[in-house]
């Protein structure tokens, strides 16, 4: 399974202009490059290295291996451009769009990322280092951190390149981790249901509930502080709202990174499969009074499933999808659906069998019930190929 993790660089202020200069030339010589093959209808690495690579490296000081890399990208950009225009992502052929995307050379932004192998880039796991090119010479000791999983991740699994990336001034490696799955556990001894919602981010059919209401107040802050920023529209104020959404995608960041690792290993501890509800009804099933939908869409519903997902498949612990579809109004011990087993937004109760639960509890032993019956029928889906981790 391939994994991408993200750890942030750590530069001086020496290292940061060398990593830049370095970015900018290596962007500016794909340009460059991309301009070229256009011209010459040289859009394979080996012809447009015939073209382009003696200048690539004496106009930009690129090294072997960058030069390789920039012309390699140029290629790259215009074989992603053409399965594009194949896919009618520009509209039909013939038409203004079409002609204007496929009629000059690809472009790449000065901070576009850029592809380093393992001769242009070396990690130093142990002392939180790596050992980067650039065009003023090598750079050591460039410190670099993460959270401690993904750390972890990266030492035991980083294979083949990384790419080196400026967002918002701030400096990152994006490496590629190839992860050794667990022994699917073909035999699960029933399913864990887990259902997501607004009042808890997840419920689990065990009757674990994760955050409840101490994030959900946090979150209720942040929106209103957000909105008072967004309402003020100052530059300062934009500055300060793009700061909280960095810092609250972050803290549902690492949230998240827990409750998927609570509710996989309970799984796996137990023996038993995941059963998780398809996200695509979420949103259209909440009907709720307008301050709890901007909660709502505001929480990573989806890096939860993925994050359950890529945690269960290293595990070994099968996953399955459920259609969400009336979870929270069928009574898990009779299944009789209706709405008026709601009578408040908490609270559970048939109104046929008189069963009384928690909603979300409810809600969950649905979804347990259906993953174990999407599991006998076999259409047991499988985790998304390649998950941000970091
Ligand atoms: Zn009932």
């Amino acid at each position: 399974m391939k994994l991408v993790v993200r750890v942030k660089l750590l530069p001086t202020p020496v290292q940061a202009a060398a990593l830049e200069a370095t970015l900018h030339a290596c962007n500016q010589a794909a340009t460059w490059a991309a301009g070229v093959a256009f011209e010459e209808n040289a859009r394979r690495p080996l012809e447009l290295r015939k073209h382009a690579y003696a200048e690539v490296r004496v106009r930009w000081g690129l090294g072997a291996q960058a030069a390789q890399h920039a012309i390699k990208k140029s290629c790259d950009a215009y074989t992603t451009l053409k399965a594009n225009l194949r896919n009618g992502r520009y509209g039909r052929p013939g038409t203004k769009r079409h002609a204007r995307a496929s009629g000059k050379p690809v472009v790449f932004r000065p901070e576009a990322a850029q592809p380093y192998d393992d001769r242009m880039l070396s990690w130093q796991h142990q002392a939180r280092t790596v050992s980067i090119w650039t065009t003023a010479g090598r750079l050591k000791g460039v410190r670099f951190t993460g959270q401690a999983e993904q750390v972890e991740v990266l030492a035991a699994h980083r294979q083949g390149e990384s790419d080196l990336v400026c967002q918002g001034g701030k400096w990152f490696l994006i490496a590629t981790c190839e992860i050794p799955e667990g022994d699917l556990n073909t035999h699960p001894d029933g399913f864990l249901g887990v259902d997501l919602g607004i009042v808890n981010i997840a419920a689990t059919s065990d009757g674990a509930r994760h955050c409840g209401r101490r994030i959900n107040r946090k979150r209720e802050q942040d929106r209103k502080l957000r909105s008072k920023l967004q309402k003020k529209n100052t530059k300062s104020a934009k500055r300060r709202a793009k700061k909280y959404a960095g810092k609250e995608a972050r803290r549902a960041k690492d949230i998240n990174h827990k409750i998927s690792k609570r509710i996989v290993a309970e799984a796996e501890r137990t023996g038993r499969g995941i059963a998780l509800e398809t996200l695509t009804g979420i949103r259209e099933r909440a009907r709720l009074r307008k301050p709890q939908r901007t909660t709502l869409h505001s929480w990573p519903f989806a890096q939860l499933g993925s994050f359950i997902a890529y945690k269960a498949k290293r595990a070994g612990v099968p996953v399955v999808y459920v259609d969400p579809a009336y979870t929270s109004q069928e009574c898990s011990k009779c299944h009789h659906i209706a709405r008026g087993n709601r009578p408040a937004q908490a609270v559970f109760s048939c109104r046929v069998c008189g069963f009384v639960e928690h909603a979300d509890h409810n809600a969950s032993h649905n979804i347990a019930h259906r993953g174990w019956y999407v599991w006998v029928c076999g259409a047991q889906s499988t985790a998304p190929g390649l998950t941000l981790i970091a």
